[in-house]
C-alpha cells in the first residue's frame, strides 16, 4: 500500500483556479518565516492528500509551511473578493495574509485546495503585514480539528508551523502559518466582487465553476444557478443549526468569512458558550453585537441575501425570494432535529418542539453550562439518585424537575433500551469541548516553546464524545479566570 502514497514532493497537483484569468487573483509567492519549525500535524487531514502520516518529515513541513519551500505543481495566487464587513460593503478585501498554494487531486478524486494562512503580503494586504500570529494559527489549527469531531462542516488544517518572526498585536507576539485544507476557497464574497464590479460574465464563469466542482446534481435543473443558491441556503441553514445546537459563535461573520460550500470558515474570535447565553458576543470588536450568538441564524439569512443580490445577473429575483424564504423553517428543523438527538430521541411528536424550547428557557435563565448538562443527561436514568445530580446546573430545581418529569414522559415513546439511547446521546454530546481556558493555556505553554499540549488537545478533539482519562481536567467546569477572556478581530 505504501507504494501509493504521495510525498510532499510528489503531491498530485492540478490548480485549476490558478487557470482563470488574472484579474480573478494575483499571482505572489510566499514571503519565509525566519526560524520555521513544525509545532503540529494532523495524520488524518495528511491521509486526505495521499500522505503517509508514519512517513511525514517535520523539517519538511516547515521548508514549505514556513515559506521558504515551493511545493513541486504549486502556483501561489492570492484570491481577490470583496464582502460585507459588519454590515458595510468593502471593495477592497482579497486574500492579504494568505495564499492558494493548488489544489491537490488524491486517488480518490477529491480535490483539495491548500491555502497557507499567514504567508505574508500580497496586493491585497492594505495596511496589514500580512501575517498571522501563533495565538490566532493555534485557535484556528484546534478548532478546525473540534468542529470535524463533533460533525459540523468545518475547513481542516493538515499543520502548524511555528516561527521566529514578531509582529505587534496584543505587544509583540511571534507569528505562525497554518496550512487550511478544504475542497472550497471561494466565499460568498467573490461572487459580490464580480457583482459589485459590473463584471458579470465573469460571475457566470465563477458560478459554472462552482456548480461543477461543488454541485454537479444542479447541472441539469431548469436553472443551475438558482438550484445551487438553494443548495447553499440549505447547506447554510444546517451549518448555523449546529452552531446553535452547540453554542458555537463565529464571531465575525462577515459575507467575505461565508463559504460557498458552506463550511464554517475564517476562524477568529470564535467561541464555545461556557455558559447558554443567547446575547453572547464572542468578539469585542463587535460593539453593536451584530454577532452575538442568538443573531447568528439571521446573519447567515442577511449573508444570503447578499450572495443572493450577486446572483441577481443569473436568477430571477422573486425565485431568489422565494427560495430565501424557506431558510428560517429549515434552519429550525435542523436545530431541532439535531436537539433532538442529543435528548435520546428518534421517533418525533408533536410535543417535542415545546419540551426543546422549554430546556432552552431553562439554560438562558440559570446561565447553564448546557453541554456538561446535555453531557450528564446521558447518563440520567429518572431515578432520584440521578435527578439529583443534575439539579446542580440551575439554581431553580422546581423549573429542571418540571422538566424531568415530562422528558421521563417523552423517554418512554422511545423504542431503544436504556443502553443503547444512552450510547447513542454520547455520540453526540461531546465530553470534550474547546473551550476558550484551553486554547489559551495551549497558546501560554506555545509561547514558552511547550507544544505538548496542542497536540494532546488534538487527539482529544478529534474524538470528543470519548472518554480521555488523561485529559478529564478538561471536561469538569472551566476554571474561573475561562469568564475574563477577551477575544477581538487578532485573534
Ligand atoms: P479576516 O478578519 O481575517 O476575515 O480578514 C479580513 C480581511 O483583512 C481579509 O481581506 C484579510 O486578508 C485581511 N487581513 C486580515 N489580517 C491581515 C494581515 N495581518 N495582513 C494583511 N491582511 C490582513
Ligand atoms: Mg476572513
Amino acid at each position: 500500500m505504501s507504494d501509493s502514497f504521495a510525498t510532499l514532493d510528489t503531491l498530485n497537483f492540478d490548480n485549476s483556479y490558478a487557470r482563470f484569468p488574472e484579474h480573478f487573483y494575483h499571482r505572489v509567492g510566499a514571503e519565509p518565516l525566519p526560524g520555521a519549525h513544525l509545532i503540529s500535524f494532523n495524520p488524518e487531514v495528511a491521509r486526505l492528500l495521499d500522505l503517509d502520516p508514519c512517513q511525514i518529515n517535520p523539517s519538511q513541513l516547515a521548508h514549505y509551511f514556513g515559506g521558504e519551500g515551493v511545493l513541486p505543481g504549486s502556483e501561489s495566487i492570492a484570491m481577490k473578493y470583496t464582502g460585507h464587513q459588519f454590515g458595510y460593503y468593502n471593495p477592497d478585501l482579497g486574500d492579504g495574509r494568505g495564499l492558494l498554494l493548488g489544489e491537490v487531486v488524491n486517488q480518490q478524486g477529491e480535490r483539495w485546495d491548500l491555502h497557507l494562512k499567514g504567508a505574508g503580503k500580497t496586493r491585497y494586504s492594505r495596511f496589514g503585514d500580512g501575517r498571522a500570529v501563533l495565538r490566532s494559527s493555534i485557535r484556528e489549527y484546534l478548532v478546525s480539528e473540534a468542529m470535524q469531531g463533533l460533525g459540523i462542516p468545518t475547513t481542516r488544517a493538515l499543520c502548524l508551523v511555528g516561527s521566529e518572526q514578531m509582529v505587534m498585536r496584543n505587544g509583540m507576539e511571534p507569528c505562525a502559518a497554518v496550512l487550511r485544507v478544504t475542497p472550497c476557497h471561494i466565499r460568498f464574497g467573490h461572487f459580490q466582487y464580480f457583482y459589485y464590479s459590473k463584471q458579470h460574465d465573469d460571475l457566470r464563469v465563477l458560478a459554472d465553476y462552482c456548480i461543477e466542482r461543488y454541485y454537479p446534481e444542479v447541472a441539469d435543473a431548469e436553472n443551475p444557478y438558482l438550484a445551487m443558491f438553494q443548495q447553499i441556503c440549505d447547506r447554510s441553514a444546517y451549518m448555523v443549526a449546529l452552531w446553535q445546537a452547540y453554542g458555537f459563535v463565529h464571531g465575525v461573520l462577515n459575507t467575505d468569512n461565508m463559504s460557498i460550500l458552506c463550511e464554517t470558515f475564517d476562524y477568529g474570535p470564535y467561541s464555545f458558550m461556557d455558559q447558554y447565553r443567547p446575547d453572547y458576543i464572542s468578539n469585542q470588536n463587535d460593539e453593536t453585537g451584530r454577532y452575538a450568538f442568538r443573531q447568528q441564524p439571521d446573519i447567515v439569512q442577511w449573508n444570503l441575501t447578499a450572495l443572493a443580490e450577486a446572483l441577481l445577473p443569473l436568477v430571477d429575483q422573486e425565485d431568489l425570494k422565494d427560495t430565501l424564504r424557506q431558510f428560517a423553517p429549515k434552519f429550525v428543523a435542523y436545530r431541532n432535529q439535531r436537539f433532538a438527538a442529543r435528548l435520546g430521541w428518534q421517533s418525533k411528536h408533536p410535543d417535542d418542539a415545546g419540551l426543546i424550547e422549554a430546556l432552552l428557557d431553562l439554560f438562558t435563565e440559570h446561565k447553564v453550562d448546557f453541554n456538561r448538562f446535555l453531557r450528564s443527561l446521558c447518563d440520567y436514568d429518572g431515578s432520584i439518585e440521578e435527578r439529583e445530580r443534575l439539579l446542580p446546573f440551575v439554581s431553580n430545581t422546581d423549573a429542571l424537575t418540571d422538566w424531568l418529569e415530562q422528558y421521563d414522559q417523552r423517554l418512554t415513546l422511545e423504542a431503544a433500551s436504556t443502553p443503547i439511547r444512552r450510547q447513542q446521546m454520547r455520540s453526540v454530546n461531546p465530553k470534550y469541548l474547546l473551550r476558550n481556558y484551553m486554547a489559551e493555556e495551549a497558546i501560554r505553554e506555545a509561547h514558552q516553546g511547550n507544544y505538548v499540549l496542542v497536540n494532546q488537545l488534538l487527539r482529544v478533539l478529534r474524538h470528543p464524545g470519548d472518554e480521555h482519562p488523561d485529559m478529564e481536567q478538561y471536561a469538569g467546569e472551566p476554571p474561573l479566570w475561562a469568564g475574563a477572556i477577551n477575544l477581538t478581530c487578532s485573534s
